[in-house]
């Protein structure tokens, strides 16, 4: 299993790690701080001995950096790797806007989130409701921007996954975390959201910024998406 540094601290930004596989384009290291691709997040980007990244991969207990053309390096190799810190930043600021976002319409209407995708420029997330207007949409959005500015903290932590099944709300997306994991780690903003999540997020809601609205979408009968930035 590869050691995931971003769950002890997300602000990590360069880091020493050793090849545990290479193969083709792939690489394996003992520990990383790149998050990979998943959950609706898109994947980090950043360097290993000065290499670009095209993406980075998980599959089961493994998080594979993926390059465009074969790197030079072989299991063993001790490794300097570096973030793109500026897209990995706002991809940590966007996601826990998504959190706050799903949470307020949720206790609004009762909407269940059908999707997201978390980007640096523009993010969106999917909700099953059958009216989203544009009013709506910035009442919304001021209420997340309350939130931001009230400067709330958020922590995470691991908890067993039967229990973390007890609690009500806890686990959104039924598929977010596969049955063989028994320890789910939860995220917890303040009294906004708690759920069981891998992704990457702020410290505290202030780092958010000012999150605006920028236009809803009708995908389906009762399925509105609504996208959103950050600055
Ligand atoms: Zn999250």
């Amino acid at each position: 299993m590869t050691e995931r540094l971003y769950w002890a601290d997300a602000y990590v930004k360069d880091f020493e790690a050793t090849v545990v596989s290479a193969e083709g384009n792939r690489l394996v290291l003992d520990r990383t701080a790149f998050n990979p691709r998943g959950g609706g997040l898109v994947s980090d980007l950043g360097t290993i001995e000065g290499q670009a990244l095209a993406e980075v991969v998980k599959e089961g207990d493994k998080i594979f950096h993926v390059f465009q053309t074969p790197p030079a390096l072989v299991a063993g190799t001790k490794v300097h790797c570096v973030l793109d810190w500026e897209r990995r930043y706002r991809i940590m600021r966007m996601h826990t806007t998504a959190h706050i976002l799903s949470a307020i319409v949720h206790r609004d209407v009762g909407a269940l989130i059908t999707g997201n995708q978390i980007g640096p420029s523009e993010s969106r997330v999917d909700f099953s409701i059958d009216t989203f207007d544009k009013d709506k949409m910035s009442s919304y959005v001021d209420k997340v921007n309350e939130v931001v500015e009230r400067g709330v903290e958020v922590k995470s932590y691991f908890m067993q996954r039967d229990e973390a099944m007890k609690v009500p709300g806890l686990v959104k997306l039924a598929n977010a975390a596969p049955p063989s994991v028994d320890v789910l780690r939860i995220v917890q903003i303040g009294d906004v959201d708690t759920q069981a999540d891998g992704g990457v997020h702020v410290k505290n809601t202030k780092e958010i910024g000012r999150v605006s609205g920028l236009r809803t979408e009708n995908k389906g009968k009762s399925n509105r998406r609504l996208y959103f930035t950050v600055s």
